[in-house]
C-alpha cells in the first residue's frame, strides 16, 4: 500500500497541529495515521486512494455507516441551509427531546450539549448540585471523555490525576474501583456512603475492551445508590442507540439510572452530547434551577436535525436487526478463528460492537455459552478468564497487538481501532460478504 500522501499530509500537520492530529486516539496507527478522503458506506478511501472495510466507524457514531440516508441528508441540507444556528430555540430541538424522552426508561427531560465530554462534566456537576455532595465513583478502566473529575487512577485513598494539568485536589473527590467487583463498591459505600454524589459507569466497559457485567452488578450499584441517596448515571455515551436498540444499554440490562449521558449515535454523525433524567433531577440545571450549564452550539438544529432523522430511520427501518445478526456471525466466525489459532484470546462484544483481545491465560477450548463473544456467564468454563474489569484488559498483550496484528490488517484493507481498548462497530452498511471476508482476514493475521 502506498502512503505517499498521508506521510506528506501528517509532515505538514506536525508543524501546526500538536501530534499532528485533534484527538489523541487518531495518531495511534504506526508509523503515521492515513488521512481519510471520504467515506463510501461501510469502507472508508484515504488520501493515496487506499480502501478499507472500515470498523473504527468514526468511533461509534456512525451506526449507518458512512452514507446518509436520503431523509438524514435532506434534513441536514435543509436545516443547514436555513441558516445553521440562532441561539434562540428551534422546534427540532423539542422533536428529538420528545423522541428520546419515549424510547428510553431513565429520560423524562434531556438537555443537549456538544460532546460526550460535556454531557458527562455536566451529568457529575447536576449530581453535585442535587445531593449536595461532592465524591464520585467511577470504574477503573472507564471512559467518560476529557473531564477533570474522571481522568484519575489508582485505588480507593490513594487518587490521582491520570494526566499532568490536573490538580491533585480534583482527584480527592474521585473513587475508582474495580468493575463487577460487588465488594469493592459496598466497601466504599459502607466508609463514604454520606459523601457520594453519584456511580458513574459506563453500562458496558465500552473504552476498555468491551467488559460486559457480571450477573446483578447493575443491581447492585441501583441498591447501593438508593439506600444512600445517591444518583446512579449511566454513561451511555457509547452504548445508546446501540446496544438495546432504541431503548439503550439501560432498556437491555432492565436497571434504570437517575441520569443518562449521552452522545456519539444521538447527533447521526454531528457533535453532540445529551444529559437526560428525571424532571425532578433535571430541572435542578439553570435556568429552571440553579446548577449552572449553558452552551452557544447546544441543541444545534443541523445535529438535531441529523440525530432525529436518524433514530427515526432506525425506528422505521431493520437497523438494530441487521447490524445486531452481523455482529453475532462476526463474533461467531472469530471465535472459532481464536479456538484454532490463539485459543488464549477472547472474543467480546454485543450488539454491533466487537473485539478481540489479546488475553494470556489459556482456560482451554473456546466455550459454547460465549460462541458469540463473552457474555459473562458464570456457567461458562472460561468464566474465570475472561476479562471483567480495566485490570483485566490492561493486562492483555498490547504490544503485539498494535505493533503486529493493527498494521497487519490495514495491509489486508480493514481498519480496526488501533489499539487494544477502543471497540469496534459494525454498521448498517456492512454486508454478510464484509463480514466474511473480515473474519478470513483475523485468521490470515492472528
Ligand atoms: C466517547 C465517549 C465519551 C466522550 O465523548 P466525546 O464526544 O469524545 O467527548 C464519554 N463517555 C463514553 C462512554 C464514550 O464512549
Amino acid at each position: 500500500m502506498n502512503h505517499e500522501r498521508s506521510r506528506e499530509l501528517y509532515d505538514r500537520a506536525l508543524s501546526v497541529m500538536p501530534g499532528g492530529v485533534n484527538s489523541s486516539v487518531r495518531a495511534a496507527p504506526r508509523p503515521y495515521p492515513f488521512f481519510v478522503e471520504r467515506g463510501d458506506g461501510a469502507h472508508v478511501v484515504d488520501a493515496d486512494g487506499n480502501r478499507y472495510l472500515d470498523y473504527a466507524m468514526g468511533y461509534g457514531p456512525l451506526l449507518l455507516g458512512h452514507d446518509m440516508p436520503e431523509s438524514v441528508q435532506s434534513a441536514v441540507q435543509s436545516y443547514a441551509s436555513a441558516g445553521p444556528m440562532y441561539g434562540a430555540p428551534t422546534e427540532v430541538e423539542v422533536d428529538l427531546a420528545e423522541f428520546v424522552a419515549r424510547h428510553v426508561p431513565s429520560v423524562e427531560m434531556i438537555r443537549f450539549v456538544n460532546s460526550g465530554t460535556e454531557a458527562t462534566v455536566s451529568a457529575v456537576r447536576l449530581a453535585r448540585g442535587y445531593t449536595g455532595n461532592d465524591k464520585v465513583v467511577v470504574m477503573q478502566g472507564g471512559y467518560h471523555g476529557a473531564q477533570e473529575t474522571t481522568l484519575v487512577e489508582g485505588e480507593p485513598g490513594h487518587v490521582h490525576p491520570s494526566t499532568n494539568g490536573i490538580p491533585e485536589s480534583f482527584a480527592e473527590h474521585t473513587v475508582p474501583v474495580p468493575f463487577n467487583d460487588h465488594e469493592a463498591i459496598t466497601e466504599v459505600f459502607e466508609e463514604h456512603g454520606d459523601e457520594i454524589a453519584c456511580v458513574l459507569t459506563e453500562p458496558i466497559l465500552g473504552n476498555n475492551g468491551i467488559v460486559l457485567p457480571v450477573e446483578g452488578y447493575h443491581e447492585h450499584l441501583r441498591d447501593l445508590c438508593d439506600d444512600h441517596d445517591a444518583l446512579l448515571v449511566f454513561d451511555e455515551v457509547i452504548t445508546g442507540f446501540r446496544v438495546g436498540g432504541l431503548g439503550c444499554a439501560q432498556s437491555r440490562f432492565g436497571v434504570t439510572p437517575d441520569v443518562t449521558t449521552f452522545g456519539k449515535i444521538v447527533g447521526g454523525g454531528f457533535p453532540v452530547g445529551a444529559i437526560g433524567g428525571k424532571t425532578e433531577i433535571l430541572e435542578h440545571f439553570t435556568p429552571a434551577g440553579d446548577v449552572f450549564q449553558s452552551g452557544t452550539f447546544s441543541g444545534h438544529p443541523v445535529t438535531m436535525a441529523a440525530g432525529l432523522a436518524t433514530l427515526e430511520f432506525c425506528a422505521e427501518e431493520d437497523v438494530y436487526d441487521h447490524v445486531n445478526a452481523l455482529g453475532d456471525r462476526l463474533r461467531e466466525g472469530l471465535t472459532e478463528v481464536v479456538a484454532d489459532r490463539a485459543p488464549e484470546y477472547t472474543v467480546v462484544g454485543t450488539d454491533s460492537m466487537f473485539k478481540v483481545v489479546f488475553t494470556r491465560a489459556d482456560s482451554g477450548p473456546q466455550s459454547e455459552c460465549c460462541a458469540a463473544g463473552c457474555t459473562q456467564d458464570a456457567a461458562c468454563e472460561r468464566f474465570g478468564e475472561c476479562p471483567k474489569n480495566g485490570a483485566d484488559v490492561g493486562n492483555a498483550e498490547t504490544d503485539r497487538w498494535e505493533r503486529l496484528f493493527w498494521p497487519a490488517m490495514k495491509e489486508e484493507g480493514v481498519f480496526l481501532t488501533p489499539n487494544q481498548f477502543e471497540s469496534q462497530f459494525v454498521s448498517y452498511a456492512h454486508t454478510e460478504a464484509d463480514i466474511d471476508r473480515t473474519i478470513e482476514a483475523y485468521e490470515r493475521c492472528l
